[in-house]
């Protein structure tokens, strides 16, 4: 099991879901469909919060996104409250990734590869990590419990 990350693999995760939860585009050369699934499952409410402009923590509105984002910055409160909502997706998938890689699925990104994971003691499989985001983005919040 995968229980601690490298500093620098961490790091990476953390602002990629942090940019990604703040509105950012996620990058074309190393799409983390799954990350993102993950992040949209743990904390899509942020992401739609900032999107309209909107501190997913105190409530106040902004003209901007932009706004929402210097304010996340500069609030100690609000910003550690974004801290540990990312912390928290990162953690969630952390998990996720043990249990891939306890399945025996190691070449996750490939198109070849499938993905077993079990549900209620079945296993389901997934042809790509396309289609894991997928099932997650709409099991929701239980795909947790999945593994
Ligand atoms: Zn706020």
């Amino acid at each position: 099991m995968e229980t601690s990350l490298n500093g620098l693999r961490f790091r990476h995760y953390y602002y990629s879901v942090r940019s990604y939860l703040l509105g950012g585009n996620p990058g074309r050369r190393d799409p983390r469909v799954l990350l993102l699934a993950v992040a949209d499952v743990v904390a899509g409410r942020v992401r739609a919060s900032v999107s309209m402009g909107v501190c997913p923590y105190c409530g106040r509105s902004f003209t901007s996104r932009s706004s929402v984002k210097k304010h996340l910055t500069a609030s100690s409160c609000c910003g550690l409250q974004l801290k540990n909502d990312v912390y928290a997706v990162v953690e969630a998938y952390v998990k996720l990734r043990s249990v891939l890689r306890g399945s025996g699925a190691t070449r996750c990104g490939s198109r070849k590869c499938r993905i077993k994971v079990y549900r209620d003691g079945r296993p389901i499989y997934f042809k790509n990590a396309a289609e894991l985001a997928r099932w997650i983005k709409e099991v929701g919040l239980s795909f947790l419990s999945a593994f």
